[in-house]
């Protein structure tokens, strides 16, 4: 059978997506450029694919598109000192991503959104494994699994997160206060119960991991070029040129894996994704990484406690304010706050980092062609999942791009959802 043969493609964005979507097509002997304002390998590069938490989190299906929580939701708002906020200068401009959030905000997309987070996240452990067989991830990648715990205030919530997991037949492991307790002796006992995804993996550097993925990358003949893609225009049936302030790229296909930029583009191609941003943030606690064994979330605080190599990551919390505005120093507090309660052996921390996670209304990411141009294909809006779903997103980009079948349905991911 002969194969479809792509002469040329050019990739905005060397995140997570972009990177693997890269290696996945070099793979298929495609001709392959990627670009990004930051050289992913310098100290510049800090965008959601350095700085997230580090957790492989397949199992993470359910998301916030949840009737229980939304009652909360104004609440959480409102107060400074919980898991949710707003920079209150942005609510007009985040109003098309509320309008499609209030939409798909009950049960029936609930479960649909789990389904289909779960029709690719399923592979996206294995998707990874075959990359780690090319790169050394020594003292990078942990697989002593990953720790959830509350407290019995949201009981009915967390319930309900068990039951959807149980259903699609997701490992998990109910944990007594004790049971985590003799997993992790040094956290300060402020929960009540916990659940264990055993075997989980954990990257202790993501962005040392990016690098040796795009290092792979280049060294199988991969292109990249530093700059910062201004537009993007189809000229001719199977051409589109792509400029930036200096110069301009001709390419046959496309991939926008801009994270959450990518609107910046995709609106200028008359699409109307309501793509946003939730901002999350991280603090390291240099030399506290040893305190733990393996990642602890906070159900309850939305935050997360990761050993990184560089220290104890404390790292989390949802902030709506768009791509402009400047980071809050009240998130850092709170995220500062919520560590030290967890953990009262932390102290001074020595850095801060805000980082935007592609959000779409409905948490599920956009792949696939673009509705107004098939050459054009979509890799972001991943949200809360996009580090543990680049692998398998860069598989399935790259089919898409080599116009290969698929048993996958790609229909809920299409930008059109939204049209
Ligand atoms: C606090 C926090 C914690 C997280 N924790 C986890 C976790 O534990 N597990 C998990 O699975 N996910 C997690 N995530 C989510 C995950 O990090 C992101 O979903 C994922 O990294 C997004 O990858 P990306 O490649 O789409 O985008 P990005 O990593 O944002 O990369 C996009 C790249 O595109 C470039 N770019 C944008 N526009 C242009 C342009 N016009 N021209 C050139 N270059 C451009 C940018 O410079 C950037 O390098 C977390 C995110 C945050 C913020």
């Amino acid at each position: 059978m002969e194969r479809y043969k792509c002469n040329s493609v050019g990739i905005i964005g060397s995140g997570i997506q972009g990177v693997c979507a890269g290696l996945q097509l070099v793979k298929k002997g495609i001709p392959v450029t990627i670009f990004d304002r930051n050289d992913p390998l310098s100290e510049q590069f800090r965008p959601a694919s350095y700085g997230n938490a580090g957790h492989f989190s397949p199992y993470a299906v359910l998301k916030f598109n949840r009737p229980d929580i939304i009652k909360d939701v104004p609440k959480m708002l409102f107060s400074s000192n919980g898991p949710l906020s707003l920079k209150w200068n942005y609510i007009f401009k985040l109003f098309p991503w509320i309008k499609h959030y209030i939409k798909n905000c009950n049960k029936t997309s609930m479960l649909h959104t789990a389904k289909y987070m779960h029709q690719i996240s399923r592979s996206a452990d294995e998707s990874y494994e075959e990359i780690f067989k090319e790169i050394d991830t020594t003292n990078l990648v942990d697989k002593k699994g990953i720790i959830y715990v509350w407290s019995n205030k949201n009981l009915k919530s967390r319930n309900l997160e068990i039951k959807v997991r149980n259903d699609l037949g997701i490992k998990q492991k109910l944990l007594t206060q004790k049971e985590v307790l003799d997993l992790e002796p040094n956290l300060n006992p402020i929960f009540d119960a916990g659940i264990l995804y055993e075997n989980s993996m954990f990257a202790r550097d993501p962005h040392a991991i990016l690098k040796k993925i795009f290092k792979l990358f280049l060294s199988k003949g991969g292109k990249f070029v530093q700059e910062n893609i201004q537009s993007l225009k189809q000229v001719e049936k199977d051409k589109t040129v792509l400029n930036s302030a200096k110069s301009e790229y001709y390419f046959e296909k496309i991939v926008v894996a801009a994270g959450a930029h990518s609107k910046k583009l995709t609106d200028q191609l008359g699409e109307n994704i309501p793509l946003d941003t939730e901002r999350g943030y991280h603090v390291h606690f240099k030399g506290m990484n040893n305190l733990l064994n393996r990642p602890v979330i906070c159900l309850d605080r939305g935050f997360s406690l990761s050993p990184m190599n560089q220290g104890l990551r404390a790292v989390g919390t949802v902030e709506f304010g768009g791509l402009l505005n400047p980071p809050s120093k009240e998130r850092i507090k709170y995220i500062i706050n919520c560590a030290k309660e967890f953990l009262p052996q932390l102290d001074a921390h020595y850095d801060e980092w805000m980082g935007f996670r592609p959000s779409l209304p409905d948490f599920l990411p956009v792949i696939g062609p673009s509705s107004k141009n098939k050459n054009i294909v979509y890799a972001f809006g991943h949200d809360h999942l996009g580090w543990t779903l680049g692998a398998v997103t860069g598989k399935i980009v790259s089919g898409i791009v080599a116009e290969e079948k698929t048993n996958l349905d790609l229909s809920p991911y299409s930008s059109k959802r939204f049209n």
